[in-house]
Formats: C-alpha cells, sequence, structure tokens
C-alpha cells in the first residue's frame, strides 16, 4: 500500500520543529514511524507535511536530574531497554522495553511515539503509570508537564494539543528495595498486550509496604489499578494476598472485547496476570 503525497521536512531543531508544526494545519510530527507510517499506508492518517525529528539531538538522551530520570522523546526503544542507567534507576521500564514487538520496532519505535500513540494495549503505559511518570509537553508558546495519568485520556486519545510536542518522559527512580516485574500475555499475531501488567512491591519483614501497580490491554486505556494496591498495603507478602489482591485487577474497568478475546476472559486474565506479575516481583528478591 503506497501513502498519499506528503510534504517532508528534517528539522534538525526543536525551535525549527516547532515553527514548521505550528505554520501548517495539516503537520503531523515523525518518530519511529512504527505507528504512523502503517497508517499512512492503510490511509488512516493522510498527514499534509510530516515533520521529521529524526535529526534532532537534543530529543535523544537519558540523563538524572533532580530524583528523575529524563528520558529523551526519540529514545529508541532498543536504547531504553539497554541503557545503565534506566536498568539501574528505573528497572521496570527497562524490563517492559525489552517486551515490544520486534527487534526492528525496537531499533526504531520511540518512548515519545509509544505514548503519544496512546494504543490501549500499549506496554510502555503499564510502567509509566505504576512508576508515576510524567511528560514534558512544549510548544512554541511554552511548555507543561502532564502526568501519565492524566496525558492518555482514551484510547488513541491524549491531552496533547495541536501546534505541541512531547520532548521528555520523567520517570522517577526508583525506591531503595522495590522489586519491580513486567508481565504480559500478547495477542500472538500482533505482538500487542492482552493484558500487561507492571507492579512494584516494597516488602518490609514480610509485610507489603507500598505498592504499584499498573495495567494495559484490558480497559479503553492504561490504567492504575488502586483497588489492588489498597489490598496490598499492610498484609503478608505471599500467595493468599496475592491472589486475593488480584482479584480486584478490573475493579471499576469496562474490560475490552474483540475477535481476539472477550470481556469476560480479559477480566479473569487480567486477575490472573497482576498475581503472577506479584509473584514475580516477591521472586526477585
Ligand atoms: C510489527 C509491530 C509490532 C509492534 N508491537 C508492539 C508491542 O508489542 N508493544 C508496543 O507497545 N508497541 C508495539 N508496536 C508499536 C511501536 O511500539 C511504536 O514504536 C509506537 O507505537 C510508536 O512509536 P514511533 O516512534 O514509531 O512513533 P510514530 O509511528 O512515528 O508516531 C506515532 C504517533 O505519535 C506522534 N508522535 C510521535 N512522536 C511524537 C512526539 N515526540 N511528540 C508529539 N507527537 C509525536 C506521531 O505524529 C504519530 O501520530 C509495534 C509496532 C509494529 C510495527
Amino acid at each position: 500500500m503506497i501513502p498519499a503525497r506528503f510534504e517532508y521536512s528534517a528539522p534538525e531543531t526543536l525551535s525549527e520543529a516547532l515553527r514548521l508544526l505550528g505554520s501548517d494545519g495539516e503537520a503531523k510530527v515523525l518518530a519511529g514511524g512504527q505507528s504512523l507510517v502503517p497508517m499512512m499506508k492503510f490511509r488512516l492518517a493522510q498527514p499534509g507535511h510530516l515533520i521529521d525529528l529524526a535529526r534532532i539531538p537534543d530529543l535523544n538522551f537519558v540523563a538524572e536530574e533532580n530524583g528523575a530520570i529524563r528520558i529523551g522523546a526519540m529514545t529508541t526503544h532498543n536504547q531504553v531497554e539497554t541503557s545503565a542507567l534506566i536498568r539501574e534507576k528505573c528497572p521496570l521500564l527497562a524490563k517492559t522495553a525489552a517486551h515490544i514487538g520486534d527487534v526492528q520496532v525496537r531499533n526504531r519505535g520511540t518512548i515519545g511515539g509509544s505514548v503519544v500513540h496512546a494504543d490501549p494495549a500499549a506496554d510502555y503505559p503499564a510502567a509509566l503509570l505504576a512508576m508515576e511518570a510524567k511528560v514534558k509537553l512544549v510548544s512554541a508558546s511554552g511548555e507543561r508537564m502532564a502526568g501519565l495519568d492524566e496525558f492518555l485520556v482514551d484510547a488513541l486519545t491524549t491531552l496533547l494539543e495541536e501546534g505541541e510536542i512531547l520532548t521528555e518522559v520523567h520517570v522517577p527512580l526508583e525506591r531503595a528495595g522495590v522489586l519491580t516485574a513486567y508481565r504480559t500475555l500478547v495477542q500472538p499475531a500482533s505482538g500487542f498486550a492482552m493484558a500487561g501488567v507492571g507492579v512494584r512491591l516494597g516488602v518490609e519483614n514480610g509485610t507489603i509496604t507500598f505498592a504499584r501497580v499498573a495495567l494495559t490491554g484490558v480497559g479503553s486505556k492504561p490504567y492504575r489499578a488502586t483497588a489492588v494496591e489498597q489490598a496490598l498495603v499492610g498484609q503478608g507478602a505471599g500467595a493468599e494476598t496475592f491472589a486475593a489482591a488480584a482479584a480486584h485487577a478490573t475493579d471499576g474497568v469496562d474490560a475490552l472485547s474483540d475477535m481476539h478475546a472477550s470481556a469476560e476472559y480479559r477480566v479473569n486474565l487480567a486477575a490472573v496476570q497482576v498475581r503472577r506479575a506479584l509473584e514475580d516481583a516477591a521472586g526477585s528478591a
């Protein structure tokens, strides 16, 4: 399939990219092209102008600052997976990146592109929500920060406004002693999650003191399973606690139903995946 005709620009600075984006209502940003290009080939997207961010060096970096890891939007999934800083200071994110697609997708796809695309079954959001990450949005008139929970509005819908570019993802440094795991059951043809779970677990003297659990692929957008977290804190870390808490995996969520999995199946799968992810995290001590 051949995309419709479009103009192509490859600016070398963020300010030039923002100027181009602001001056053409038909323009769209191109990152790794792993979601946008297939959509253009199917003519589900027909931007008149692509603004390629690949030549802007300031958008590809990983740095530690003020208690957080800052990750440039154009950092590829492979770079996230292999970055020594991310592996040491935000291990859940590196573990999650390793599950995305295949080698080609991980070499081209970017963290910024994945977050902005907002696929309800994308892997990163389960980790980023569990890590209480924030995103930085920049336009010609200023910049703002948003928590990922507010940024992800619905399937393929975000807080990003016209003329804005997501430039960074900020992830707080992992707390000392917190155990992490990412577990996903994928739809075999696409590799996307039917239920993916990111877990962070703090355990002291056998008692759970801290829990963050987030899911992707289950509802119309990834979400924090706060009822699971509440059922964990203060309890003994063990199989019974994990199973009882996991039963709350879809509290308040309308599970998706499609040709790959009914809503009933997804509800059951989500509970199983949460229980197993909790066991994985606890077992990683
Ligand atoms: C075969 C295949 C398998 C895949 N499997 C998985 C999987 O298992 N798990 C998973 O999570 N994902 C999977 N993906 C999707 C992949 O992770 C993509 O990389 C990601 O969804 C989009 O990132 P990108 O950098 O390619 O963005 P693009 O495709 O270039 O852009 C996506 C959208 O985001 C916008 N955009 C991009 N960057 C920015 C920015 N910085 N600021 C503002 N807007 C921006 C674009 O305008 C476009 O609308 C798969 C993709 C393919 C092709």
